[in-house]
C-alpha cells in the first residue's frame, strides 16, 4: 500500500517519450506543441497605421502647419509611397504601411477634409500617435512559442503569422482501454438479471479523446488464459495500457499476476485512498505503461482524472499547475486514507467553492452528473472545516 503522493510520484517517474509528427496547421488545435517556434519576421512587420486617417510628417504640425494638402492614399496591402512635402499629407487605412515621410496617423475623427486637403481639427497631436511600430510586438528570431504548449486559438494565430502551415506536435501514444469482468454485457445487449452494462470502456476512451489519444477498446473475461493471451498481443503493440476491474483481492481478481507474468513490473499495488484502493501500477522493461484500475465507476473515472491524465500531460511536457478550491461546508471523513470528495465547485466573488455531494459510494456513477470534481482531502485529517482549501479536481469547467 502507498499514499496518494507515493503513488503520483512513482506514476510521474515512468513517463514515456512521445514520437513528434508534423500535421497542418489547421488540425493542431488542442495538440500539444513539440518544437521552439521563433518570429520568422518582426513583428509587426512594418510601422503599420492603427487608425484610419491621414499620416502626416509631425514636425510640420509643431511648426504650425493645420491644413495639409492630400497627396494621395495609403491603402492597407500597397506597398509604401514617399511624402513629396511635409506641408502634404497621405489618407492612411489600418494596416497600411506608413508612408516614408511621415512618422504620425491622425484620426478622421480629428480632421476635416474639403477640396483634396485635411484640417487638423485635434488641439493636442503626439509624435508617433497611431502607429504600431516595426518589431514592438517580437523581434525577427525572438522565441514566440515553446514545446509542451496546448495550442489554442491564440497559439493557432501566432503559428499562421509564422508561416508555419505544418506544425510538429508530440504525437499521442499508442493506447488501449481494456475492461474485465464476466458479469458485464455490452451497451446493446440486454442483460440478464444478474448482469450489468459495461460502461467504463467508454468512459476511458471517452477521457482519452478528450486529450486527443485514440484508444482501442476491448472486454476480456475473468480467465487467466484469455487475459495472458490477449494482454500479452495488447502489451506489444501499445504504449500504455489502461484497465478496469480485476484488481482486488477476489478469486478471480486475475489482472496483477497476470501483468506480472507478462514482464509488467509492479510499481505499486493499492494505494491509500477511497475510491479506488485496489489500484495498480506498473511498467515494462520495453517502456510500456499499465495503469489497472478498479472496476468500480467511480474509482476508475477517479483514478484517470487524477493519475492517468497528469501522466500523460507530463510526457508531453504540459507544465500544469494544481487547481485548489475552498470547501463550502465542513466535511468529516474519520478513515486514515485520502478522500476524494465529490463536489460541485461554484465560482464566488472570485474564490471556487466546493460543495461536496458525496454520492453513494464508488459504484454510485450516477452522481458523477451531479458534480464538477473532486476535493483531495488528506488522510492526516478526518475533520474539513468551511474555508479550507484542497487541491482540486475538476472533470469539466
Ligand atoms: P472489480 O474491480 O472487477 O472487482 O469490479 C468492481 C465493481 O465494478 C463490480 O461491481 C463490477 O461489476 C463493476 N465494474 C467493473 N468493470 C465495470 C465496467 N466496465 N462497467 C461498469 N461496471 C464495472
Ligand atoms: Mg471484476
Amino acid at each position: 500500500m502507498v499514499t496518494v503522493q507515493d503513488a503520483t510520484a512513482r506514476i510521474l517517474q515512468a513517463l514515456y517519450t512521445p514520437r513528434i509528427e508534423s500535421i497542418p496547421l489547421a488540425q493542431t488545435n488542442g495538440r500539444v506543441l513539440a518544437e521552439k517556434i521563433t518570429a520568422d519576421r518582426d513583428l509587426p512587420p512594418f510601422d503599420r497605421a492603427t487608425m484610419d486617417g491621414i499620416a502626416i510628417a509631425y514636425d510640420a504640425w509643431r511648426e504650425g502647419w493645420r491644413t495639409f494638402l492630400l497627396q494621395g492614399t495609403q491603402a492597407a496591402g500597397m506597398p509604401a509611397q514617399r511624402l513629396s512635402t511635409s506641408i502634404e499629407a497621405f489618407e492612411i487605412m489600418t494596416g497600411a504601411i506608413l508612408p516614408d515621410g511621415t512618422d504620425t496617423v491622425v484620426r478622421y475623427e480629428d480632421v476635416s477634409i474639403s477640396d483634396g486637403s485635411a484640417t487638423i481639427t485635434a488641439d493636442l497631436l503626439e509624435r508617433g500617435q497611431n502607429i504600431h511600430y516595426r518589431g514592438s510586438d517580437a523581434r525577427l528570431d525572438s522565441l514566440l512559442l515553446e514545446p509542451g504548449l496546448i495550442l489554442s486559438s491564440a497559439e493557432v494565430a501566432v503559428l499562421a503569422s509564422t508561416g508555419k502551415s505544418f506544425v510538429n506536435v508530440f504525437a499521442p501514444p499508442r493506447a488501449a482501454v481494456v475492461s474485465t469482468g464476466d458479469e458485464l454485457v455490452d451497451v446493446d445487449e440486454t442483460p440478464l438479471p444478474h448482469q450489468v452494462r459495461r460502461s467504463n470502456g467508454y468512459a476511458l476512451v471517452a477521457a482519452l479523446e478528450a486529450l486527443h489519444v485514440n484508444a482501442s477498446l476491448s472486454h476480456l473475461p475473468d480467465d487467466k488464459d484469455v487475459l495472458q493471451a490477449k494482454l500479452h498481443d495488447l502489451v506489444e503493440i501499445n504504449d500504455v495500457i489502461i484497465l478496469s476491474g480485476g484488481v482486488s483481492k477476489g478469486k478471480f481478481d486475475f489482472v496483477p499476476e497476470v501483468l506480472e507474468s507478462l514482464g509488467v513490473a509492479r510499481h505499486f499495488h493499492q494505494v491509500s485512498q477511497r475510491p479506488g484502493k485496489p489500484f495498480w501500477f506498473g511498467a515494462s522493461a520495453g517502456g510500456k505503461t499499465v495503469f489497472a484500475l478498479p472496476g468500480n465507476p467511480v474509482s476508475t473515472f477517479l483514478c484517470f482524472l487524477r493519475y492517468v491524465k497528469p501522466w500523460l500531460l507530463q510526457s508531453l511536457g504540459v507544465q500544469t499547475a494544481p487547481a485548489y478550491a475552498v470547501l463550502a461546508r465542513p466535511f468529516s471523513f474519520p478513515p486514515r486514507v485520502t478522500y476524494f470528495l465529490q463536489v460541485s465547485v461554484r465560482n464566488e466573488q472570485g474564490r471556487l467553492m466546493a460543495y461536496p455531494d458525496a454520492g453513494g459510494g464508488s459504484g454510485d456513477f450516477a452522481n458523477l452528473k451531479n458534480v464538477t470534481g473532486f476535493l483531495e482531502l488528506p488522510l492526516e485529517q478526518t475533520q474539513f472545516q468551511a474555508g479550507e482549501v484542497f487541491p482540486y479536481w475538476p472533470f469539466r469547467g
